[in-house]
């Protein structure tokens, strides 16, 4: 274990991280890697690594912290921000923001529902998210790319053209889901524009500790690394709030119940959790659940939660 930068405050993170990677080292149940992007499937269970993150930037890792992984979801937190931070409320209008209770990639309730997908966290919800993006500035991914470095101060930090090539070769779920909402008129980008944005903002390749410092915005209440403001308090507590409601797919009440945290995870294995005014967390391992949630890394949280009392309840 080791740090990016001089300590200065107390809590240390060390004893507790090293507790928690030689408890998951001991357990053998680790799930699967996701196998529907084929790339994905080759990646080792066994492996674990994460960071702590505190508002300073001082990060704490243990294991494969600084080993890159597929973000997939987890990117959606990003682009969720941005948009927020450029065009306030009226993406409400285009996405909701209540779980969901079916998997992430469901096309069911978007005919129910008028083509309005439920959150901004399941695959639907994120592509209108990336649309508006895309809307707005007209280079969606670059500027999710220039944000995340910027706020991981990771400047080689970057799209994974094979697994975004891999996931475009699998990716008529996704297609589907785009046309259908173009239908309702809730998608203005042209689909094959959209799902290679889509695509390439999911294979961003980041560690445990790129991606808890990235999210750090969100424990700052919306103040980014060099000081400016990204979102106001209100919305960093109203992104908190969805990914406490919606970060998990459908898993959302039992992470909630186990970790107490906002968070959202990601098919690559992992997953960021903010401790607002306190830190931000990123645990990765590629072995899945059912519901696609990374095994050893829910496990992780709710020991972090255990072990330091440091929850939002
Ligand atoms: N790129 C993946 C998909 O759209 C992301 C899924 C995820 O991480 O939840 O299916």
């Amino acid at each position: 274990m080791s740090r990016l930068a001089p300590h200065r405050s107390a809590p240390d993170f060390r004893p507790v991280l090293d507790r928690i990677a030689a408890e998951i080292d001991a357990t053998p149940e680790r799930g699967r890697p996701a196998d529907y992007i084929p790339l994905l499937a080759e990646a080792d269970p066994r492996r674990f690594g994460m960071a702590v993150a505190e508002p300073d930037g001082t990060v704490y890792g243990v294991g494969d912290w600084r080993r890159p992984f597929s973000a997939q979801s987890i990117t959606k937190v990003f682009t969720l921000a941005l948009v927020l931070s450029m065009d306030g409320e009226r993406l409400w209008r285009r996405v909701g923001r209540e779980p969901s209770g079916n998997p992430f990639n469901s096309l069911v309730q978007l005919e129910y529902e008028n083509g309005v997908p439920r959150n901004p966290f399941i695959n639907a919800g994120a592509l209108v998210v990336t649309d508006r993006l895309q809307e707005l500035t007209g280079d969606a991914v670059g500027r999710l790319r220039e944000f995340m470095r910027a706020e991981s101060g990771n400047a080689g930090l970057d799209f994974d053209p094979k697994v975004a090539a891999s996931e475009t070769a699998h990716g008529d779920r996704n297609a589907a889901l785009a046309h259908f909402m173009a239908s309702y008129g809730n998608i203005t980008t042209p689909i094959p524009q959209l799902l290679d944005a889509y695509f390439r903002q999911c294979s961003i390749e980041a560690s445990c500790a790129d991606l808890a410092l990235a999210a750090g915005f969100l424990a700052r209440h919306g103040t980014r690394a060099d000081g400016s403001a990204l979102l106001s308090r209100s919305q960093a507590k109203q992104v908190n709030a969805v990914m406490l409601t919606c970060g998990t797919y459908d898993a959302a009440g039992d992470f909630a119940y186990r970790v107490g945290l906002p968070g959202k995870s990601g098919v690559g294995g992992g997953i960021i959790a903010v401790v607002p005014g306190h830190c931000t967390l990123c645990v990765w391992s590629p072995g899945l659940d059912r519901r696609g949630n990374s095994v050893a890394g829910v496990t992780a949280l709710d020991r972090f939660t255990t072990l330091t009392g440091l929850s939002v309840f």
